[in-house]
């Protein structure tokens, strides 16, 4: 069998077309869309990717604004800053770049941000009504994944999904929004004994472990949706995934790319999200 690859880069335009149609709109009413991207440090990766988002924000007409700090900012400085953008009508999300500088505490930054301009869904309050089923906005990585099974027509209910990963930001919200659908969901750690013999029993398999291709067609299940989150930089600087593309495409009934999977699907969220923000910020005026 070979894989049916699924094309985030495809779902990614058509839903910024969508969406674009909205922000226009809002537009001409007075109330473009603002998205403030927050970034502290000089971490590479975390540069291109903000370039990467505020080139989205123009392509789909959202007004956006990117607040650089050093590597030594103080924390209180950022969190003042997040303050001011709060208060700001021009704006309607925040986000705030990942990784931090080790100095930082995350979630007392997340907890900052008003929760609706909180467009990454990390805020505490956005993390607490995920967990109960009602997230205001559904942090963009797993929301990207579950819209790309919705396309590709992969059902969730009653499948056994495993997640590997557990972070804040992708395996944990992950598995939640797996398990808010109805199947049945393992969750995969580092600390996980035989990894294969839980993803194995997958029938959709979503990888977050920024490990390069640790994820074999040995380890896979005849006919699976292989999800792969990961992005890694290998050492002739191309990029890879967690999952061993070549040999699992030839197993599995569906695979994302890396790149032009969930990569370009996680961005157009944040779009969505902030769009919305700025929808429901009109209606309130
Ligand atoms: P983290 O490093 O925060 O989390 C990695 C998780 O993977 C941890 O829970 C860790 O377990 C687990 N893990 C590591 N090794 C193994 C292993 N051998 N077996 C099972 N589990 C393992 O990473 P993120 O969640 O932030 O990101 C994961 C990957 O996704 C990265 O490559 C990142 O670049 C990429 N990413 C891609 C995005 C996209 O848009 N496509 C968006 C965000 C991230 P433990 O908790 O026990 O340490």
């Amino acid at each position: 069998m070979t894989a049916k690859i699924m094309d985030g880069n495809l779902l990614a335009r058509e839903m910024r077309a969508a969406w674009k149609g909205r922000a226009q709109h809002l537009a001409e009413q007075g109330s473009q869309p603002g998205l403030a991207v927050i970034i502290a440090g000089n971490d590479p990766a975390s540069r291109i990717y903000v370039r990467n988002k505020a080139k989205a924000c123009v392509e789909t007409g959202i007004y956006s604004e990117i607040h650089e700090f050093s590597e030594n900012v103080s924390q209180d400085e950022v969190i003042r800053r997040i303050q001011e953008l709060n208060e700001n009508l021009r704006i309607n999300g925040i986000l705030v770049q990942l990784p931090l500088p080790p100095h930082f505490e995350n979630d007392k930054v997340f907890a900052s941000i008003a929760v609706e301009k909180d467009v990454d869904g990390f805020h505490p309050y956005n993390v607490g009504a995920l967990a109960t089923g009602n997230a205001i906005f559904p942090p963009c990585t797993p929301h990207g994944v579950m819209h790309m099974l919705e396309k590709y027509g992969i059902p969730v209910e009653g499948q056994h999904a495993v997640v590997v990963g557990r972070s804040n930001i992708v395996g944990k919200p992950m598995a939640l929004m797996l398990l808010q659908k109805s199947a049945t969901v393992t969750i995969c750690t580092s600390k996980t004994r035989d990894l294969a013999e839980h993803t194995r029993r997958a029938d959709i398999l979503v990888v977050a472990a920024g490990k390069p291709r640790m994820i074999s067609a040995a380890m896979i299940k005849a006919g699976a949706a292989v999800i792969d989150v990961g992005i890694n930089r290998l050492p002739d600087g191309s990029l890879t995934g967690d999952v061993d593309f070549d040999s699992v495409k030839e197993k599995a009934g569906y695979i994302t790319p890396v790149p032009g999977g969930v990569g370009p699907m996680t961005i157009t969220m944040l779009l969505c999200n902030t769009i919305e923000a700025a929808e429901r910020a009109q209606t309130q005026c």
